[in-house]
């Protein structure tokens, strides 16, 4: 683990590619406490007397002018806008597709920006996905390309739906209340996978862009189970794996305490019912259908991620027949729930 990611309480603000190495990648870190940023670059790493401004290199200095751009003289600094979208525009383009198509559940409204600017005389193109959740909450995710290794559109397919893609879903699973979920990946392509597997990078889980044909011998229910593990984390993959669900606490409904209890087959096979409380008490099952034939990991985290970002459209799309009376889905034997829900207040 890098000098700047131990012990502390990180976000992933910003992924930017090393102007020496094609996809090689430096993450640029918040320290949620003290808001100081960090990155893994060499430069960051080793440089030790920090001086008046603090310790900080030339990626947490464009992360810093990007992210707040409307700081006066800076915003020349932070490069030439060269592309915005909002709406239904920044939905239907290329690059949020492919993010939505990675992160599949993540509901809201989409935005996005392209600018271009150069790090020492390095041209650099950055760009920046935000999204307001139905519920209420929003995240971004920026991911810088050197122009020389990513010269197109295509190109930056991967990277953006890898690395914002995973910014956004962290930074939504942290609102609420995971804040476990979504830490910092490691480097992709620069991973060098162990026989064990249990060091993933993104390289272990992106399905979208130049990454599908990566010969690593996966199969989809593979990639789907690293994506879980990747964005779950130990601790919170570990619980799914030994209670079978995660509790979703509501937004909507938080005067009636709502929790959507979300199962998973301890066999990994078969979806299991939502089973919903409320104050505390098991009073239905809720049927989400599969979309599409997709493994039964990444319906997981599809149901998972939907309810956290917009719970609203989430409920919209289940049916008065997928409504069930509790246990309706214990086939083999009654399945008691015997940890108590605990919900948590969200606040969007
Ligand atoms: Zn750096």
């Amino acid at each position: 683990m890098p000098r700047s990611l131990a012990h502390g309480d990180y976000r992933l603000i910003m992924a930017i590619e090393s102007a020496s190495r094609a996809n090689a990648w430096y993450r640029v870190l918040i320290d949620h406490h003290s808001g100081q940023l960090s990155c893994d670059c060499p430069a960051w790493t080793f440089r030790q007397n920090t001086g008046a401004s603090g310790r900080s290199c030339k990626h947490t200095r464009i992360a810093q002018l990007l992210m707040r751009p409307e700081q006066g003289v800076n915003a020349q600094r932070a490069g030439l806008p060269v592309e915005r979208a909002r709406g239904a525009a920044a939905a239907a383009h290329h690059l949020v597709q492919a993010t939505r198509q990675q992160w599949p559940g993540l509901g809201g409204r989409w935005s996005f920006e392209q600018r271009t600017s150069a790090i020492d005389n390095e041209p650099y193109h950055f760009v920046l996905l935000h999204l307001t959740t139905g519920n209420g909450t929003t995240a971004t995710g920026l991911v810088a390309f050197a122009r020389r290794y990513h010269p197109t559109t295509e190109s930056m397919v991967a990277g953006v739906a890898g690395w914002a893609g995973y910014a956004i879903a962290a930074d939504i699973a942290r609102s609420a209340g995971y804040a476990l979920a979504g830490q910092p990946p490691e480097h992709f392509k620069v991973t060098r996978r162990t026989a064990n597997g249990r060091h993933l990078g993104l390289a272990d889980i992106l399905r979208v862009g130049d990454q599908i044909d990566l010969g690593d011998g996966y199969t989809p229910v593979q990639r789907a189970e690293n994506t879980l593990r990747l964005f779950l984390g130990d601790s919170l993959y570990t619980q799914l794996e030994r209670q079978h669900f995660l509790d979703v606490s509501s937004v909507r409904y938080a005067q009636e305490r709502r929790v959507y209890r979300v199962r998973r087959d301890p066999n990994k096979q078969y979806d299991r019912r939502v089973r919903l409380f409320t104050n505390g008490q098991y009073v239905q099952d809720l049927c989400i259908v599969r979309g599409q034939d997709v493994p039964e990991a990444d319906h997981w985290l599809t149901v998972f991620l939907s309810l956290i970002s917009d719970e609203e459209r989430t409920l919209s799309v289940v049916q008065q027949y997928n409504i069930f009376p509790p246990h309706s889905d214990d086939y083999y034997q009654r399945e008691e729930e015997t940890i108590p829900v605990v919900w948590q207040a969200i606040s969007a």
